[in-house]
């Protein structure tokens, strides 16, 4: 055996290499384990970015476990992790021909699908509002399908509420349908070959506020890591995350409902091994699982989050905290840092060119302020929601209570000011406070 075999590896499937793959690459180094990402960036060169990273296509996922499988045989693996939902399919398939703890592909394939979602939980007796699925073409007539109002529009395979709409009306039902099928007709979602882009997913929509979760699970058994409040209302008609704040506020009745609720979406997907991310709404009626990710929380929303481990007296973060379950190191004692925690994802007030960022000075100096990374980039086009998919970047703040962080952050988003241009060129870029 020589010696890179010695060395603990761990095989990263994202779509991205940026941020959250560089924290991981941190954490790593600090454990001694060796790193592969594999990645769908792109198809054509050896090793285009020159980290080595395995470029596979992530819509065809038992091709690119395949893949992986070929490059990896002889090598030591430890374990997969996936980033993002994209990559999640063949991050199963690879852990299941590499024989390392992972979920079975068919959960994941419920976890990727917003109708399998339902379904599922609907068969497991979880509380879903009605739903169905609509074609797109031709266009669709609610009275002709019992829609009743409000309801929610969704793709079925999208992320970040890209494409999400309420309608309260049949003529907001009509404009919302149209208006997804232009966004999944565009050359950028059909690129992605997500299946089903022909049609939508219809349901009931659901009052109540709404709350973040993240797990861990071993051997099926659930950990607990965090519950975010939402303070910002989700009342549509688009759906854009803004402030994510732990502890949860929620009474601790509410908050063991929101836990069992989460134990019983994971059991009936048959989830049982890594990271979970779960959204759920809260109303007179219970709880209700709005969605359930066989993944980590998204890019740098992670930073939000530290943890004390017992052999350690610094906190470390959610990537070190994943790399060493997957190495089945000491993680089930890992309880989230004191400090109350929170994170804007900075919305993107209009669509257009990003002309101009100003206040960041100002907004990082706000007390609580810990941290802005401003993510989008100046000259780029991007696009608000529903359409749009992508912040402007993350705030981050810290405190004794989530009272003052969510202070800190609507103070520092505040100070934020950010100029957008409408794509077609005109002299005088509109300047939108948000
Ligand atoms: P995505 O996977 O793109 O985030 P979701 O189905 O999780 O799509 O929906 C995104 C957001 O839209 C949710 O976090 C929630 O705020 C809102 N939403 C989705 N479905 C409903 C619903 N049935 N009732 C009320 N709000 C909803």
């Amino acid at each position: 055996m020589n010696s890179t075999e010695t060395q603990p590896r761990i095989l990263i499937f994202a779509t991205k290499l940026g941020y959250q793959t560089r924290a991981f690459d941190e954490a790593a180094k600090k454990l001694g384990i060796e790193l592969v990402f594999v990645t769908d960036r792109c198809q054509r060169l050896e090793d285009p970015w020159h980290d080595r990273a395995l470029p596979v296509h992530f819509e065809t996922p038992e091709e690119a476990a395949y893949a992986v499988m070929q490059a990896q045989r002889g090598k030591r693996v430890d374990g997969v992790l996936a980033l993002g939902d994209r990559p999640t399919m063949a991050a199963a398939y690879a852990a299941r021909g590499l024989g390392v703890q992972h979920n079975h592909p068919v959960s994941i394939e419920a976890c990727r699908s917003k109708l399998r979602m339902r379904e599922v939980f609907r068969d497991a007796g979880l509380p879903v509002p009605w739903f169905r699925a609509v074609m797109l073409q031709p266009a669709p007539e609610p009275s002709l399908l019992g829609i009743e109002y409000p309801c929610v529009l969704k793709p079925l395979s999208l992320s970040a509420s890209q494409g999400v709409m309420r309608a309260n009306s049949r003529k907001e039902f009509l404009a919302g349908a149209a208006r997804l099928k232009h966004l999944l007709e565009s050359a950028e979602i059909q690129a992605t070959r997500e299946p089903n882009l022909d049609r939508m997913l219809v349901e009931g929509y659901l009052a109540g506020k709404e709350v973040a979760v993240e797990g861990l699970l071993t051997e099926g058994e659930l950990q607990v890591l965090a519950i975010f409040d939402k303070p910002d209302p989700l009342e549509g008609p688009y759906f854009e995350e803004t402030i994510y704040v732990t502890p949860s506020r929620m009474n601790v009745t509410e908050q063991v409902k929101v836990e069992q609720c989460f134990r019983n979406a994971v059991r009936a997907l048959g989830l049982v091994h890594g990271p979970v991310h779960g959204e759920f709404r809260i109303n007179e009626e219970g709880v209700w699982p709005i969605e359930v990710a066989a993944r980590p929380i998204g890019g740098l929303c992670a930073r939000a989050l530290r943890f004390q481990i017992a052999e350690q007296e610094e906190t470390i973060g959610l990537e070190e905290l994943l790399l060493r379950h997957v190495l089945g190191l000491n993680s089930k004692d890992a309880r989230r840092e004191e400090a109350a925690s929170g994170v804007l994802m900075i919305p993107v007030p209009a669509s257009g060119i990003l002309e101009r960022i100003e206040g960041v000075d100002e907004a990082r100096t706000v007390r609580g302020v810990t941290e802005l990374e401003i993510t989008a980039r100046l000259h780029d086009y991007i696009a608000a929601w529903p359409e749009g998919s992508s912040y402007l970047g993350f705030l981050f703040a810290k405190g004794e209570r989530p009272e003052e962080v969510e202070a800190a952050l609507r103070e520092g988003h505040g100070k934020l000011r950010f100029g957008i241009a409408p794509r077609l060129p005109v002299e005088h870029p509109v300047t939108k406070r948000i």
